[in-house]
């Protein structure tokens, strides 16, 4: 197995992210050893930027994915691009089955998500979850980029565990890094990331249920914000919601720093 190498600007971090980042590449390393099929679903954001970096700098074989849900931004989808230029290795992309989406926005209309938490959750499946079970289909594992400070809902969030939604291993190897790690990290190594980070969105996903954030809001107010906060998962992570400990919600507060801040996102589609 190829070891973790430093990539350059590794000397521009402060010691606790330099080791913080070291601790990553062995992290994903071990996974690579244990779980060679193991893959990211990243969601182009920041999180997964770092991941996506740390897998390709080091050269280890674990594949990197995105769902394109048909309803992203375009600086979200042109990172895909932007990606395989700058490391020479190429994100699988999966869309959701066209005519479970015709049927869907036939029936309920386009923007059918605003009217219930049902009809965002179907919206979510069809465009998600369904093509997130085929990338992950012959898999024993899958990597993401979430973090507990992100939302009450990943607070208890552990570095890996058994996913029973998907029936297999799931690493979140940025379970205990903050906000400032990441954006200490993306800066110091130079790594490309959505410039909507950079507009007040610190977590990204599908256009029409992301919108930027106010100062003192948690990073991800800004997803399906009509929703209430202990339910904001779209399926990708459904074993979240039951863990959620109502009370322990943290407070990320993220102002967001001039130049950009950001975190997570869940991938998401096109204009169908
Ligand atoms: S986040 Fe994407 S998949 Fe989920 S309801 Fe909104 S448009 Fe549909």
């Amino acid at each position: 197995m190829t070891a973790a190498v430093a990539p350059a600007g590794v000397q521009r971090l402060a010691p606790a992210q330099a080791a913080r980042w070291r601790a990553l590449g062995e992290r994903l390393a071990g996974i690579a050893a244990r779980h060679p099929d193991a893959a990211l679903a990243s969601s182009l954001a920041a999180e997964d930027m770092v991941l996506t970096h740390a897998i390709f700098t080091a050269g280890l074989p674990l594949a990197v994915f995105t769902l394109d849900t048909g309803r992203l931004h375009d600086e979200t989808l042109a990172m895909i691009g932007i990606v395989s230029q700058r490391y020479g290795r190429a994100i699988a992309v999966h869309r959701p089955d066209a005519a479970a989406v015709e049927q869907h926005v036939t029936l309920h209309g386009r923007y059918a998500f605003y009217e219930s938490v049902e009809l965002r959750k179907e919206c979510c499946r069809i465009r998600k979850v369904e093509p997130l079970r085929r990338a992950l289909a012959g898999r024993s594992a899958w990597i993401t980029g979430q973090r507990r400070g992100q939302a009450v809902t990943r607070a208890q969030l552990p570095l890996d565990e058994h996913d029973p939604v998907f029936g297999l291993h799931k690493f979140n190897p940025l379970a205990e890094w903050s906000e400032d790690d990441v954006w200490q990290v993306i800066r110091a190594l130079d790594i490309p990331y959505n410039p909507l980070h950079d507009q007040g969105y610190p977590s990204i996903g599908c256009e029409p249920c992301t919108r930027p954030i106010r100062p003192g809001e948690d990073v991800r107010a800004g997803r399906w914000w009509w929703e209430s906060s202990d339910s904001k998962e779209c399926g990708l992570h459904a074993g979240n919601v039951g863990k959620a400990a109502v009370g322990t919600r943290q407070s990320i507060a993220a102002p967001l720093r001039a130049g950009g801040t950001g975190l997570d996102n869940d991938p998401s589609e096109s204009k169908t």
